[in-house]
């Protein structure tokens, strides 16, 4: 294996400067975005990481004593993108950093931006979760260039008046005297090379618009400002760059029948005021079909009966939230003379007395009435 100094051409002895001006150098010819070659790319790794190690005067002396860097962090390994912001931090380090757009070629290629579209669906999809169509207007990669943006059969041309590195340097008068700034080529916009002769579909920007169709798996216990997620299937970068994201934000359509409270559902049954005090049985169709109400003798306006385990997926971990059905009495209105004879009846019956026709509560009713009161 050579060593870091072989790999930069120059001598154990070069200084800090004489490593530098290698490296620059070598990184113009090299990088990846000017030599698209894959030898260069590895080759552009390996120098980079080598002036990282011979830049830093503490890392030097650790590799110069040991013939390895194991004192150095883990820098290297780790994907392109990694090297590439390395390769900017030295970049401002020669150019005396920060600011002013000193860095290498830049790449037209860049990551497609997320996109974000909503998707109604009804509770009972909400309940069980459903596979939901959706139509997206989003930015695809250009199918005539691939992603290329050039014509096909041609490739960008490196740019003669920066020689490829993207940017150009000027002598600037400072209070310090002439000094040497670099700034981004006005002929290739920075990129290092030009496109002659761009894609006629895309207009050169390696993506087109269009509608795309796909299919959401949405979960069960989603509710209103979920979120779900797709990796990738959002916008296509340009010129070939990785695909964003696509969030997919549920809105969950109102019910006729059923309010959702967390995993549980509610809804309310009417029942008859003689069906409450004499006892039946109802039906109620839920999302798991009809369910059979056991109303027992006696039942008061506001009961909840429970069934378990028939409402709501849990989103996360096992299982489903309860149905609760409110029992409401119904007191009948309208009477006509045959019922209202009969309740009067009933109520004779039951000792509950009348003066001038109006029905006067008993003393046992005040009398729950003031303990309801008094438990406020
Ligand atoms: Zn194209
Ligand atoms: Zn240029």
């Amino acid at each position: 294996m050579s060593s870091h100094y072989d790999v930069l051409g120059v001598s154990p002895e070069a200084t800090g400067e004489e490593i530098k001006k290698a490296y620059r150098k070598l990184a113009r010819k090299l990088h990846p975005d000017v030599n698209p070659g894959a030898g260069a790319a590895e080759e552009f790794k390996a120098v980079t990481h080598a002036y990282e190690v011979l830049s830093d005067p503490q890392k030097r002396r650790v590799y110069d004593a040991t013939g390895n860097e194991n004192g150095t962090d883990n820098g290297f390994g780790g994907g392109y993108a990694g090297q590439g912001f390395a390769f900017q931090d030295i970049f401002d380090t020669f150019f005396g950093g920060g600011g002013g757009g000193m860095q290498g070629p830049a790449s037209r290629m860049r990551r497609g931006q997320d996109a974000l579209i909503s998707v109604r669906i009804d509770l009972r999809e909400a309940v069980f979760g459903v596979n939901k169509k959706l139509e997206v207007d989003t930015a695809v990669v250009c199918p005539t260039c691939e992603g290329s943006c050039c014509r096909p059969g041609t490739h960008p041309e490196r740019c003669d008046i920066c020689g490829g590195s993207g940017q150009v340097q000027r002598a600037v008068r400072s209070i310090l005297g002439q000094v040497m700034t670099a700034a981004p080529c006005g002929s290739c916009e920075g990129f290092g090379s030009i496109i002659k002769d761009p894609c006629n579909e895309c207009g050169g920007q390696g993506r087109i618009r269009s509608r795309r169709s796909l299919t959401v798996k949405v979960p069960g216990g989603v509710a209103t400002g979920t979120r779900i997620q797709l990796s990738s299937q959002g916008e296509a970068g340009p010129a070939g760059g990785p695909p964003g994201d696509l969030y997919v934000e549920i809105r969950v359509n109102n019910d006729p029948t059923y309010v959702r409270e967390g995993d549980d559902l509610h809804a309310t049954l009417s029942v008859p005021m003689t069906a409450a005090a004499l006892g039946t049985e109802m039906q109620l169709d839920t999302f798991d079909g009809p369910q059979e109400i056991d109303v027992k003798s006696g039942t008061q306006s506001g009961e909840v009966i429970t069934l378990r385990g028939l409402g709501v997926t849990h989103l996360r971990g096992y299982g489903r939230g309860d149905l609760k059905v409110h029992l409401h009495v119904e007191t009948p209105s309208k009477l006509d003379a045959a019922q209202e004879d009969l309740l009067r009846q009933l109520a004779k019956l039951r000792g509950e007395q009348f003066t001038e026709g109006k029905l006067v509560a008993s003393g046992g009713m005040f009398a729950k009435l003031r303990d309801k009161l008094g438990n406020l």
